[in-house]
C-alpha cells in the first residue's frame, strides 16, 4: 500500500482512502475521525464521528447533542480497524481530549498531532511522541523568533500586576476551551486562592473541566451589576470582550491576554493590551523541532501555520519535509477569528 492510500489531500482535508475516513474535515462527510474539539478542527454536520469521549462531549456542549448521526468514543491507546487500517489516538496535549491520531498498515505509520503543545498543562493529558514514518505536523509558531515564555513566569507577572495595583480589576483575555481553564488551573498552583470570576460565555466548558474533576478552585460568574466591584480581582473573558463595553464597568481595568501571538508586541499594541502574556497551546518552534526528532519520521507533512520555515529546517536535518497548504485551520488561537459563546 502507498503513503497516498493511507493519507490524501482532498477538498473536504485529509483522507485516508484505505480506512475510508477524514481527519478534521472541513465540510460534512460520512466518517469524520476528530482530533479536539476547537471550532476549525471539530465541525458539526458529519454522519458518524470518533473521538476521545471528551472530545465528543466538548462537540455537544458547543454544537447540541445531534452535532453528528452517530458517535464512537475511543480511549487513549485503544486499537480499532477501520478498514485496512489500524487506527489509535495519543494524547496530544493541547485542550482537554486532544489527540494524535495514528494509522498503521504493515509497514507503514503515519500520525497525524493535530495541534499539540509540549509544555506542561494541569488540564489535559501530556503529549505523548508516537514513533512515526510520516508526521503530519501544525506549524501555528513554526518560525525560530517563536520562543514561548514559561507559562509559570507568565502567571507570575499577572500576579505581580494584582498585588502593584489592587484596586484595578484585571480581566484576562483567554479562548473558552483551553486556554481559559488553563490559567486558573495555573493561578491556583501559584497559590492563588481567591475567587476566579468568569464571563458567561466561558461558563459551559469551565463547567465541563470541573465534571472532569480538573482543580480550578472556586469560580464565581460575573453579574452585570457586580463589575464595578470587583477592583482587585482576576476576572477570565473572551478576547473580543475586552474590547466591549461590558469590561468598561469594571475600576480601571487592566486588559491581559493570554496567548502565543503576545511574543509579538505589535499585536499586543493594535490590541490595546496593557498585560501581553505569552501562554500558548501550541508547541513553539523548539518544540516543533524537538518533536519531529522525537518521532523518529522519515518524512514530515506540515499542514498549516508557518510550513516554509519548518520545511526548510527538517530537510536540513535529513528529513524529508513538504508543506500541505491545508487551509481552514487557524485554530481559536490565530488571529483574527473569535471564539462564539
Ligand atoms: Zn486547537
Amino acid at each position: 500500500m502507498s503513503a497516498a492510500d493511507l493519507l490524501a489531500l482532498t477538498p473536504a482535508g485529509l483522507y485516508c482512502r484505505a480506512g475510508d475516513f477524514h481527519i478534521d474535515p472541513l465540510r460534512p462527510v460520512p466518517r469524520a475521525l476528530i482530533t479536539h474539539g476547537h471550532s476549525d478542527h471539530a465541525r458539526p454536520g458529519h454522519a458518524k464521528v470518533l473521538a476521545t469521549r471528551e472530545t465528543l462531549a466538548i462537540m455537544a456542549l458547543r454544537c447540541g447533542d445531534d452535532f453528528a448521526a452517530a458517535t464512537q468514543a475511543i480511549a487513549y491507546g485503544e486499537k480499532l480497524m477501520l478498514g485496512e487500517v489500524e487506527v489509535s489516538f495519543h494524547p496530544a496535549g493541547h485542550v482537554l481530549g486532544s489527540a494524535q491520531i495514528r494509522l498503521a498498515v504493515p509497514g507503514q505509520v503515519i500520525v497525524i498531532s493535530g495541534d499539540y503543545k509540549r509544555e506542561r498543562d494541569p488540564t489535559c493529558t501530556a503529549f505523548e511522541p508516537v514513533p512515526c514514518d510520516i508526521f503530519v505536523t501544525e506549524a501555528t509558531f513554526g518560525l525560530p523568533v517563536f520562543r514561548h515564555a514559561r507559562s509559570r513566569d507568565e502567571i507570575g507577572k499577572l500576579l505581580t500586576s494584582c498585588t502593584l495595583f489592587p484596586e484595578r480589576a484585571h480581566l484576562v483575555g483567554a479562548y473558552a476551551l483551553g486556554k481559559a481553564q488553563r490559567i486558573i488551573a495555573l493561578l491556583r498552583e501559584h497559590g492563588y486562592e481567591r475567587p476566579v470570576y468568569l464571563h458567561g460565555a466561558m461558563e459551559k466548558l469551565t463547567d465541563f473541566y470541573l465534571s472532569e474533576g480538573i482543580n480550578l478552585g472556586e469560580i464565581r460568574k460575573v453579574a452585570a451589576d457586580d463589575r464595578a466591584k470587583l477592583g482587585g480581582e482576576i476576572i477570565i473573558c473572551p478576547p473580543s470582550a475586552l474590547q466591549d463595553l461590558w469590561s468598561r464597568k469594571f475600576p480601571d481595568p487592566v486588559a491581559a491576554f493570554a496567548s502565543g501571538w503576545m511574543r509579538v508586541r505589535a499585536r499586543a499594541r493594535q490590541r490595546g493590551i496593557e498585560l501581553p502574556l505569552v501562554i500558548s497551546d501550541h508547541a513553539d518552534w523548539d518544540g516543533l523541532c524537538a518533536t519531529i526528532r522525537e518521532t523518529r519520521c522519515g518524512q514530515v507533512l506540515v499542514t498549516h501555520g508557518e510550513a516554509d520555515a519548518l520545511v526548510h529546517w527538517a530537510r536540513s536535518e535529513g528529513i524529508a519535509a513538504e508543506p500541505l497548504h491545508l487551509i481552514g485551520y487557524g485554530d481559536e488561537e490565530a488571529e483574527p477569528k473569535e471564539e462564539g459563546p
